[in-house]
């Protein structure tokens, strides 16, 4: 009996879904009027046909984190945009600790909202586009986890399964993969993407 009480942790299933490589930007603008507003979503919903697009904040500042595969003529594609339709925008080339600041920075003199990103599992960095994987305990709950691109690699070397075991391990929340948990890997939702904007 006291066996079911030590396994609460363990997992039965999981999910998995390695990031894809690829180049991160972050876009910002600063809008005035609703207008501007729905202009900036439009953009972004079309940006996000192309490629994966994270929001990151809403608001006065609004600003989106985008995420290309290949070809990186995209970014420079929104900058103009941007530029050309709002009287303040700034890109970033990367997403990191710095670029979050920035973000925060403007949120903050703004009173703007800073919405929820995915936080490592591992060391709490926070990744708009983390390697994701959705664990099934055996208590019947589900967790869904998320790894940021520096823990990741670290074991990209590694087959998918094994790759999981590991980050699953030196994740905080202490779950447990055993012998008979199962890995199933997502498959590729996107494939090759054309850049035509
Ligand atoms: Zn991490």
């Amino acid at each position: 009996m006291s066996k079911a009480i030590s396994r609460h942790s363990d997992i039965e299933q999981v999910t998995f879904q390695p990031a894809y490589p690829g180049s991160r930007a972050v876009f910002m603008a600063e809008v005035s009027t609703r207008k501007e507003m729905r202009q900036i979503q439009e953009l972004f919903d079309m940006v996000g046909q192309l490629a994966e697009v994270v929001p990151v904040s809403h608001g006065t500042v609004m600003s989106y984190a985008v995420h290309v595969h290949g070809d990186t003529s995209l970014f420079g594609k929104i900058e103009w945009l941007l530029k050309t339709q709002f009287t303040f925008s700034l890109v970033e080339r990367d997403f990191s600790a710095v670029t979050l600041q920035l973000v925060e920075s403007l949120c903050a003199e703004s009173d703007t909202e800073l919405l929820d990103l995915p936080h490592c599992g591992i060391c709490d960095e926070v990744d708009p586009f983390p390697t994701r994987a959705t664990a099934r305990l055996s208590n019947g709950k589900e967790e869904h986890l998320a790894y940021c691109a520096r823990c990741s690699a670290r074991h990209s070397h590694e087959e998918p399964a094994e790759m999981v075991r590991e980050l699953v391990r030196r994740d905080r929340r202490r779950l447990r993969m055993t012998a008979e948990t199962t890995v199933l890997l997502m498959p590729e939702m996107v494939e090759e993407l054309q850049v035509a904007v």
